[in-house]
């Protein structure tokens, strides 16, 4: 009986660090021809090699989500490379966290642009390719802060509980072309996530809580797997999980 994920073609934005690189590390050695996207070259670069390494095939297109036509160029060099694309896992993701009251309206668009706009930016250029397949499977991160409110995530939270919507919305509309969505919302995971958080106090206490209760990467790996492992006929709509020991 075949894994459902060995031969398949998986784009992963955010395959740099953290979430998206244990994604592609994991999915690889299950035999799936990874498209890793995300900003740093050199970590691609590097991704790209210790899975060629391991004898796993993969290909690094260097590509900001923000830029729509960056995020095409990553799902077109998937199906000129590899001939389709099976699975878009809309992984990158900034988490500036800051009460409102602050007024750090720049980071507030950085959110929008890259957890948003990124997301539906990977829709526009996956879904044409998917419905002509009528086949595909589209992994969308939201977070526990996609489900709730806590100290300085209002924006953040906003784009999480937007991405939700939006992958159920997509679920709704794309039955008849067999294209399966999934949203995964993770609680605390021990990731680069906090490095960006620019308020001092609130990186402290975030940095605090979540190396006392986070979990690897890996884990999001696992859960990534169960989705797109489950025969065809299945959707695994959304996987939301948090460390044993958090709130
Ligand atoms: P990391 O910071 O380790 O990874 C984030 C990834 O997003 C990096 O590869 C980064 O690459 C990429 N990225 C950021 N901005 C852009 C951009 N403009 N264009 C392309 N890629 C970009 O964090 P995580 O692995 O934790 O984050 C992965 C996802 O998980 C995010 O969506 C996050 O919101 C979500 N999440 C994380 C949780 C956690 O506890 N860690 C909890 C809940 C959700 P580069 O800088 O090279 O572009």
């Amino acid at each position: 009986m075949t894994d459902n994920i060995t031969g398949k073609v998986i784009v992963i934005t955010g395959a740099s660090s953290g979430m998206g690189e244990a994604a592609a590390r994991h999915l690889a050695s299950k035999g799936a021809s990874v498209v890793l996207g995300a900003r740093r070259a050199d970590r691609l670069e590097a991704l790209a090699a210790d899975i060629v390494a391991a004898s796993g095939k993969a290909t690094v297109v260097v590509s900001d989500v923000t830029n729509r036509a960056d995020v095409q160029k990553l799902v077109d060099t998937a199906v000129e490379t590899y001939g389709r694309i099976d699975v878009l896992i809309n992984n990158a993701g900034v988490m500036p966290l800051s009460p409102l009251e602050r007024l750090k309206v720049d980071e507030w668009d950085q959110m929008i642009d890259v957890n948003l706009k990124g997301v539906l930016y990977g829709i526009a250029a996956a879904l044409p390719y998917m419905k002509e397949q009528k086949a595909g499977h589209i992994i969308s991160l939201s977070s526990v802060a996609g489900h709730k409110i806590f100290g300085g995530s209002a924006v953040y939270s906003a784009t999480k509980f937007g991405v939700r919507a939006i992958s159920e919305g997509l679920r709704q509309e794309v039955k008849p072309y067999n294209i399966r969505t999934t949203i995964i919302s993770p609680g605390a995971v021990k990731t680069e996530l906090l490095d960006h958080i620019t308020e001092q106090d609130v990186q402290k206490a975030n940095q605090d809580y979540v190396g006392q209760v986070g979990v690897p990467a890996e884990t999001f790996a696992r859960l990534v797997d169960f989705a797109i492992s489950q025969p065809e006929d299945v959707d695994i709509n959304e996987i939301l999980f948090r460390p044993t020991a958090q709130e």
